[in-house]
């Protein structure tokens, strides 16, 4: 299996090289240059990747790499609401209580297979990113990790995720924006001196080694749904930069038994625009409260063309809703009434489940739960009038020490704190 650009103007390479260079050299992002048809009903996760690392070196490795990387429970549950139920597929019991672990996970111990020498993992995060990165290498011999965040601009807990490592793992409090913080991450990988000083290596949202092994759950709860209800659900996913519901489209391309994908955003509602007026036009970013899908320009969109580059191709397989922030608390105040805590991000699918388009009159769903409420207390807490219980991995890493260094907006301002 080959990986090509979608700008098309760089050549074919194998799935390692894809993973190793994140973007292409041409500036477009890496897909599969066709999808492999499944014709198995029994989910295992190398039937779903094996085909994407056919003929590549870190094929050998698969089967390994899935047992160390999987190591965390991802429940489809089924919820009882009024006369209907649909499913909720969780996937925040990993290390750090969002779906960014499955991703890090898989890309952490793909890139040591990858690369002998020493790399640094140059990272800037809006919140949930850094600190799954953080614990996806935290020890990895080879590895070191700098985690580039906004000052002032994560909640508490999430900046206690990116800042509790130690050892490997060093946290900078950047006095600007995430948009400053990933400026000066593209300024360090086009400057030769960090590149070749520091031997750095990507983990941002666009490479390949996130997004396949989050394709994974796709294939195995929409076959879990169908085994147990005969139907083809729908997937329902709270989204930003799109990576989570491109992996969707992929495993709905293999042929696994998805009806149709929706992406809940919160205010940022560029896709929601394209649906109704087929131009695509990126907006600016809008802050809300559900913080991880705050974006306007949401880099996956250039993978979601390329697979349906026609917008009446777009609307047959996606679709999307716009949830405001009062409607995220509306949401997670109904869903406490009927038994259910949810994070402002998880809240804007199940708003979108009940305010579907008119068009939608599929009834077999399911939402797609990103991160784990007790990340987000602050929000949920005052809502639901009642504390919500942390996890013990979330406990574990609250128990440890914060620490990191605040630093001015420059590549230069990161470099004196490192040489
Ligand atoms: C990153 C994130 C999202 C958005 O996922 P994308 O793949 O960027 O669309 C949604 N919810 C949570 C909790 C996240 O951390």
């Amino acid at each position: 299996m080959k990986w090509i650009s979608t700008r098309k103007s760089s050549p074919p390479v194998s799935v390692s090289q894809a993973i190793d260079s994140g973007l292409a050299p041409d500036g477009g992002l890496y897909v599969p240059e066709f999808f492999p048809k499944t014709s198995t009903q029994d989910f295992s996760y190398e039937s779903v990747l094996a085909p994407f690392f056919e003929s590549d070196p870190l094929f050998q490795s698969l089967s390994e790499i899935c047992s160390k990387a999987f190591n965390f429970e991802i429940p489809l549950r089924m919820i009882r609401q009024g006369k209907r139920s649909y499913g909720m597929l969780e996937l925040f019991h990993g290390p750090t209580a969002a779906f960014k672990d499955v991703g890090a996970r898989f890309l952490a111990e793909c890139q040591s297979r990858i690369h002998q020498d020493p790399r640094t993992v140059l990272v800037a995060t809006s919140g949930d990113t850094g600190g799954a990165v953080a614990a996806a290498f935290h020890r990895r011999p080879g590895f070191n990790v700098i985690i580039l965040f906004p000052k002032g601009m994560v909640s508490a807990r999430q900046q206690h995720q990116l800042t509790c490592w130690g050892e490997n793992v060093k946290a900078f409090s950047v006095q600007g924006t995430f948009d400053d913080c990933q400026r000066m991450v593209k300024q360090a990988f086009q400057d030769t001196w960090w590149r070749t000083h520091f031997h750095l290596t990507s983990a941002n949202s666009i490479n390949v080694g996130r997004l396949l092994p989050q394709m994974t759950y796709y294939a195995k709860a929409s076959l879990a749904y169908q085994k147990q209800t005969g139907q083809t659900p729908g997937m329902i996913i709270p989204s930003g930069n799109l990576g989570n519901a491109v992996a969707a489209l992929w495993a709905k391309e293999c042929g696994y038994p998805i009806h149709k994908v929706i992406m809940a955003t919160n205010a940022n509602r560029s896709v929601a625009d394209y649906l109704s007026s087929g131009i695509w036009k990126a907006h600016p970013t809008i802050a809300t409260l559900a913080n991880a899908m705050d974006v306007g320009n949401p880099s996956n969109m250039e993978r979601a063309l390329h697979l349906y580059p026609s917008i009446e191709q777009f609307r047959k397989n996606v679709a999307s809703v716009s949830v405001s922030d009062e409607e995220i608390r509306q949401s997670i105040v109904e869903g406490y009434r009927n038994g259910e805590t949810w994070c402002p991000h998880t809240a804007t699918g199940t708003f979108a489940l009940n305010h579907l388009p008119s068009s939608e009159s599929h009834p077999d769903w399911i939402v797609v739960a990103t991160a784990h409420p007790a990340k987000f207390e602050t929000i949920v807490e005052p809502l639901i009038g009642s504390s919500v219980p942390i996890p013990p991995s979330l406990q574990s890493i609250l128990g440890k020490k914060s620490n990191f260094e605040e630093i001015p907006a420059t590549l230069e301002g990161l470099k004196a704190k490192l040489v």
